[in-house]
C-alpha cells in the first residue's frame, strides 16, 4: 500500500482552513489537473487525489474523523464509496453546471463509478465501452442536417430466466462470505494504523447472490446479446470531427454506460469547396464573355442562381452570393457562396477569328 499524503498538503491549505478557502482552493486544483486541460500522464490522478481530499475535508464529520485519526481514521469508517457518496458536495455548485461532460468523462475505464453531486465518477462501478460510429456526409446533408438511425449492439435481458440467471423456477440464495454486500472488508492492523481494504466478493462475484441452477440459455449471466435502435439528429453546419453522445455507449444496469462517439467526415464535393460556412465555386467563362458581360447561371447547393457577369470583368473577379453558403454551426445565419471568376482564353483560332482579333487588337492600339 503505498503512503497516501496528508489530505491539507494535497490541497495547499493549512489545518484550520475555513470551507471557502477548502472550497476556492478545490476549484483551481481541479480545473488545473482536469485532464482535457492538463496532458501530463498523472493529471488524473493528481485530480482524483484533491477530489478525495476535498470530499473529506468538506465534510465536517469526516474532517473531525480525518483532524483526530488520520487517513486511517477515515479508510476505517468509511469505503471509498462513503468518502464521495456521503458528502453534501454539490459540484454544480463549485463548477457550475456544463461541466458534467468533464467529471463524467474523467475516469472512464476505471471499473466503477458513483454519484457524486449529481455527477458519475468512475471508481467503484464499472463503466460501459465505448462505441464509435463513422459516418460521411455530403454537402447538401451539412446544409439540411440528417437523421441518423443505426443499429448498436446491446446486451439485452435474457428471454428464459427474464435477466435473473437462474433457472426459472430456482431460487437464489444470499451469498454468505458477503451477506449479500458483494463486497469483502479486510483490515489489516500494522502498529497503529489500521489499514482496510475493500475488495468484490469472489464467490458470488461482487453479486450478493448465489445462483443454485444457472440458466442453460445465458449460462448464468441473465443477458444474451441483440442490438438496440438509436436515433438522433445531425444538426445542419456541422463540420468534421468527433462527436460524443453521452451515456448511448455499451449500457451498463449497474455502472455507467459508455459513450457513442460519432466520426463525421465530410465528403470532398465535385464542384464546391467548403471553409467553414462559406462555400467556393469556380466558374470557367470565355474571354469574350469576361470582356462584353453576360448573363450566366451558377449552380449553389439549392440550385441554379443567375448572375450577372459585368462588362470588363477581370480574371478571378469574386462574385458574392450573400447566404448560400451553409449555416453556422451551432448559431444562426448562414455562410455566403463565392463565385470565382476564371477567364479561359482560347488555345486554337481558325483562320477568321485570327483575323478578327487581330483588328480588335489594332484598334485597341488606335484607342491608346
Ligand atoms: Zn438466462
Ligand atoms: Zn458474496
Amino acid at each position: 500500500m503505498s503512503t497516501k499524503r496528508d489530505y491539507y498538503e494535497v490541497l495547499g491549505i493549512p489545518k484550520n482552513a475555513s470551507q471557502d478557502e477548502i472550497k476556492s482552493q478545490y476549484r483551481k486544483l481541479a480545473l488545473k489537473f482536469h485532464p482535457d486541460r492538463n496532458k501530463s500522464p498523472d493529471a488524473a490522478e493528481h485530480f482524483k487525489e484533491v477530489s478525495e481530499a476535498y470530499a473529506v475535508l468538506s465534510d465536517t464529520e469526516k474532517r473531525k474523523t480525518y483532524d483526530k485519526y488520520g487517513h486511517a481514521g477515515v479508510d476505517g469508517k468509511y469505503s471509498t464509496e462513503d468518502i464521495f457518496q456521503g458528502s453534501r458536495v454539490n459540484f454544480e455548485d463549485i463548477f457550475g453546471s456544463g461541466f458534467e461532460s468533464i467529471f463524467a468523462n474523467l475516469f472512464g475505464g476505471g471499473g466503477g463509478g458513483f454519484r457524486f453531486g449529481g455527477f458519475d465518477f468512475g471508481f467503484g462501478r464499472e463503466r460501459g465501452a465505448d462505441l464509435v460510429y463513422d459516418t460521411e456526409l455530403t454537402l447538401e446533408d451539412v446544409l439540411r442536417g440528417k437523421q441518423e438511425e443505426i443499429e448498436l449492439p446491446s446486451e439485452n435481458p435474457c428471454g428464459e430466466c427474464k435477466g435473473t440467471g437462474a433457472t426459472p423456477g430456482t431460487s437464489m440464495r444470499t451469498c454468505s462470505v458477503c451477506n449479500g454486500h458483494g463486497q469483502v472488508r479486510t483490515s489489516r492492523s500494522s502498529g497503529f494504523s489500521t489499514f482496510v481494504t475493500v475488495q468484490p466478493c469472489n464467490t458470488c462475484k461482487g453479486q450478493g447472490k448465489i445462483i443454485e441452477r444457472p440458466c442453460s440459455k445465458c449460462k448464468g449471466s441473465g443477458k444474451q446479446k441483440g442490438t438496440r435502435r438509436f436515433s438522433f439528429e445531425i444538426p445542419p453546419g456541422i463540420e468534421n470531427g468527433e462527436y460524443r453522445i453521452k451515456g448511448e455507449g455499451e449500457q451498463m444496469s449497474n455502472g455507467i454506460s459508455g459513450d457513442l462517439i460519432v466520426r463525421i467526415k465530410v465528403k470532398p464535393h465535385n464542384k464546391f469547396k467548403r471553409d467553414g460556412s462559406d462555400i467556393f465555386y469556380d466558374e470557367e467563362i470565355s474571354m469574350i464573355d469576361a470582356t462584353l458581360g453576360k448573363k450566366i447561371t451558377v449552380p449553389t447547393l439549392e440550385g441554379a442562381e443567375k448572375i450577372d457577369v459585368e462588362a470588363g470583368s477581370q480574371p478571378n473577379t469574386i462574385i458574392k452570393l450573400k447566404g448560400k453558403g451553409l449555416p453556422h454551426q451551432g448559431s444562426r445565419g448562414r455562410g455566403d457562396q463565392y463565385v470565382r471568376l476564371v477567364v479561359k482564353i482560347p488555345k486554337k483560332l481558325d483562320k477568321h477569328q485570327h483575323k478578327v482579333l487581330e483588328e480588335l487588337r489594332d484598334s485597341l492600339n488606335q484607342e491608346e
